[in-house]
């Protein structure tokens, strides 16, 4: 299965230690720098978010969010108000290369870079511990086969 976002906007809540505006070019039209490349990219709001992008109340909870990141009051999912035309670092980030998925369909955990467990889920984290952290095992394929194994027999579902 392909990597599919869910707009939880976690990957954006720090992001603005990344991206800054250098220059509100009008017309919603800003210049960002990307402050460790010094990359510069013209981003335009999109056309359908200038109300979601007015909305600064996400800068109270997330003061590091990205300055174009969203919540929207609706369906409480995290918008790039920028989508169209965000920078290029942010265009194939995926945050996770396999997603555990719980019985209910949510996502209760991931796994990034090869081994890097993720998980707000204290049931799953607690099988992690018991069940997968003590796993001696060098080869990264087989590694997959038997956290996923363990993961399905506890009923979550494993998705890449
Ligand atoms: S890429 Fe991942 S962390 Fe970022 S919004 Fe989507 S699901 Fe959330
Ligand atoms: S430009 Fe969009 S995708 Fe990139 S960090 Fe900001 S909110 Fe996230």
């Amino acid at each position: 299965m392909v990597f599919e976002c869910q707009q939880c906007g976690e990957c954006c809540h720090h992001m603005g230690q990344v991206h800054t505006i250098e220059k509100n070019c009008g017309e919603s039209e800003f210049l960002v720098n990307n402050q460790y490349t010094g990359e510069k990219t013209k981003v335009n709001i999109d056309s359908d978010k200038h109300d979601l992008f007015s909305d600064k109340s996400i800068f109270s909870d997330h003061p590091e969010a990205c300055p174009f990141l969203r919540y929207h009051k609706g369906d409480r999912k995290a918008y790039c108000t920028v989508h169209q035309t965000r920078p290029e670092i942010c265009k194939d980030y995926g945050c996770w290369r396999l997603l555990i998925v719980n019985s209910r369909g949510l996502r209760a955990g991931r796994i990034m870079y090869q081994r890097a467990f993720f998980s707000d889920d204290t049931d799953l984290t607690r099988l992690w511990k018991e069940c997968i952290d003590p796993l001696v095992e060098p080869d990264d394929l087989v590694w997959d086969k038997k956290i996923t194994r363990i993961l399905i027999n506890a009923g979550y579902t494993v998705r890449k």
